[in-house]
């Protein structure tokens, strides 16, 4: 009957798919044992010498979410203040303030504390309502105006064009 032989062909390419499994995982291991020092010593060599284009990359990356996360909390990525445009100078802020707790209860690792907080949003395992954009110098006129009241700075922002 041909049912039966196919219902035989699955089974036995079922065991087999099993079989082989358990064995290439054996195989694998066995492997990484024999030469785990051998790609040690390689890992440590190529992370050496491409140690310029590797940090590169990364800076790359993080700069990509950082942009990312940026259109999160603002998809017109504009200090809410100024209207400056220029990702650049783009900071996250805290509309009710609180910023500098919320950092210092985050963990410290080797990376910043603004790269982790990227990283928090990028994941979604924060949320962006309580943020909004603000130049570097908006933000700054904005803590200044925290600690002394309200000082009268305003951020200009001139286009190419007005500049000469
Ligand atoms: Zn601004």
């Amino acid at each position: 009957m041909v049912w039966k032989d196919s219902e035989k062909a699955r089974v036995y390419n079922r065991d087999y798919r099993e079989k082989n499994k358990e064995k290439q995982k054996l195989y694998k291991k066995e492997y990484y044992e024999k030469h785990k020092e051998e790609k040690k010593q390689y890992d440590k060599k190529y992370t050496k010498e491409n140690s310029t284009r590797i940090k590169k990359y990364r800076k790359e990356q993080h700069q990509k979410k950082r942009l990312e996360v940026l259109a999160k909390i603002d998809p017109a990525m504009k200090c809410s203040m100024c209207g400056c445009d220029d990702t650049r100078f783009l900071e996250i802020n805290h509309i009710k303030g609180g910023g500098m707790k919320e950092q210092k209860s985050m963990k410290k690792t080797d990376h910043g504390m603004s790269t982790n907080f990227v990283m928090l949003i990028h994941r979604g395992d924060r949320g962006v309502e309580d943020l909004n954009l603000l130049c570097r110098v908006c933000n700054s006129i904005d803590h200044l105006e925290r600690v002394y009241g309200k000082i009268g700075l305003r951020t200009v922002w001139k286009k190419d064009s007005e500049l000469f």
